[in-house]
């Protein structure tokens, strides 16, 4: 019969224990339940993965969801599997024998919800599983990876088409992110093949941070000056480099701080240990590059401090945004300074050096990555609004008065911005 509301309802108390939905998400359930594809666009811990598991609870076949990150998948399929719903995720993290094991398990209707990484999406043996059973739907989760506009592009994200095509019957498509630029939006749309979806755009604004841009001559006396005011709240620190995450690091420890650290120079065993100790608020401040973080959910990140400032607005709203997800007053600064622009511009080329582009495809992402970073630095010298700042380079207009940042509690002297800014990057 008709799959509607209530029945979301009901799986949203009874299986995943909440009372109520979050902004956005009852539409998008209720336009996939009718078969309508689906683009949820909700910023970082708005809920964007209940988006999907309700429904896929609630129809017949299975639903299979991509997902870039290995450690994505394991979180959450332990957290499902926890709740007593039976999900299973298909990666090159299974051994030979494990992968059978889920296959064999699937191909016998064992699991409602199946995690794969997009490489694994056109092998033979997942092909000839997905030929025997009925996929409902195919969620697509981070989906801002299928657009070169995108902060990560992952060319096996394509493969999701070819994956479509294969099936005998299209399923719903879904797909979801936080990226809510237009040029991705239309690229996620159009390269997946989204037939009339239904587009849901949702609450860029977090009215419970405050965000502020210091441009101290020590960054690290600046930090320890914050940490001092800020004794016993729990906070991440994010560095630019390994180096700097290192020497930040050290100096916390140095003046007894219960700090952690995390980058991809560490062996997994640190890194998870890192992990555990900061969300358990053993060691409740952590310092990282931007490997930390994606997948994490902790609630009461009390302030996120950049100490250098990153590449674009995207990247610096969705690790700012790990603050305050408890919905209490957080606070995120980003520590600015000249060089900060210089290492992103060295970044931006070599970046471009790694990749394998065209002539035309590399001046494009320049030009791209250029702007953004732009962006981002016009950012750390406006006077205007913040928060209003950011609501607008995603497309989202806010007051031009929040009330809530530094600039919108500081009185400026007119100066020529746009002068001081041409000075520090080629424009
Ligand atoms: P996103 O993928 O959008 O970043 P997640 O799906 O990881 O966000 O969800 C973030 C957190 O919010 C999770 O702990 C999730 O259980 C919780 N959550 C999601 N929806 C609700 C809801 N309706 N009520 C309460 N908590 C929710
Ligand atoms: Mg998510």
């Amino acid at each position: 019969g008709d799959l509607g509301v209530s029945d979301s309802h009901k799986v949203l108390q009874e299986v995943f224990g909440y009372s109520s939905f979050r902004e956005g998400q009852e539409e998008v359930i209720h336009a996939a339940l009718k078969q309508q594809d689906v683009l949820g666009i909700m910023p970082t811990g708005a809920g964007k993965s209940l988006c999907y598991q309700i429904p896929a609870l609630l129809f017949d076949g299975i639903t299979v969801v991509v997902s870039p990150l290995i450690s994505l998948m394991k979180d959450q399929v332990a957290a499902l599997n926890q709740l007593g719903v039976h999900a299973a995720f298909i990666n090159s993290s299974l051994s030979e024998g494990q992968y059978r094991k889920a296959m064999a398990n699937a191909c016998r209707g064992q699991y409602k919800i199946i995690y794969v990484a997009p490489e694994r999406l056109m092998t033979e043996s997942f092909l000839s599983f997905t030929s025997c059973v009925e996929i409902s739907m195919l969620a697509v989760d981070e989906a801002h990876c299928i657009s070169q506009w995108g902060q990560d592009f992952r060319p096996s994200y394509i493969k999701i088409v070819d994956f479509i095509q294969t099936l005998p019957k299209r399923p719903v498509v879904a797909a979801y992110t936080a990226t809510a630029t237009k040029a991705v939006k239309e690229d996620i749309i159009c390269i997946l093949g989204l037939k009339n979806p239904y587009v849901a755009v949702t609450g860029y604004d977090r009215e419970n941070l405050f965000f502020a841009v210091k441009k101290p001559q020590n960054k690290q006396q600046e930090l320890l000056f914050y940490l001092q005011k800020n004794k016993n709240s729990s906070g991440i620190i994010y560095c630019n480099t390994r180096k700097n995450v290192e020497e930040v690091y050290d100096s916390l420890i140095e003046r007894g701080y219960p700090a952690a650290r995390y980058h991809a120079g560490l062996c997994d065993s640190e890194r998870k240990q890192s992990q555990d100790d900061f969300i358990y608020d053993i060691r409740p401040i952590m310092v990282a590059t931007n490997a930390f973080g994606m997948g994490i959910d902790k609630s009461n990140v009390r302030f996120v401090i950049h100490y250098n400032m990153p590449k674009d607005i995207e990247s610096y709203y969705q690790e700012a945004g790990r603050a305050g997800r408890d919905g209490e007053p957080a606070e995120c600064i980003l520590l600015y300074s000249g060089q900060d622009v210089r290492i992103n511009e060295f970044l931006i080329e070599k970046q471009l050096e790694n990749d394998e582009l065209d002539f035309e495809e590399r001046k494009l992402i320049r030009e791209r990555d250029s702007e953004r970073l732009q962006k981002m630095t016009f950012y750390c010298f406006t006077n205007e609004c913040l928060r209003d700042y950011i609501l607008r380079y995603f497309g989202e207009y806010g007051n031009t008065f929040c009330g809530n940042c530094e600039n919108c509690l500081t009185e400026f002297d007119d100066i020529d911005v746009t002068q001081e800014v041409s000075t520090l990057i080629r424009m």
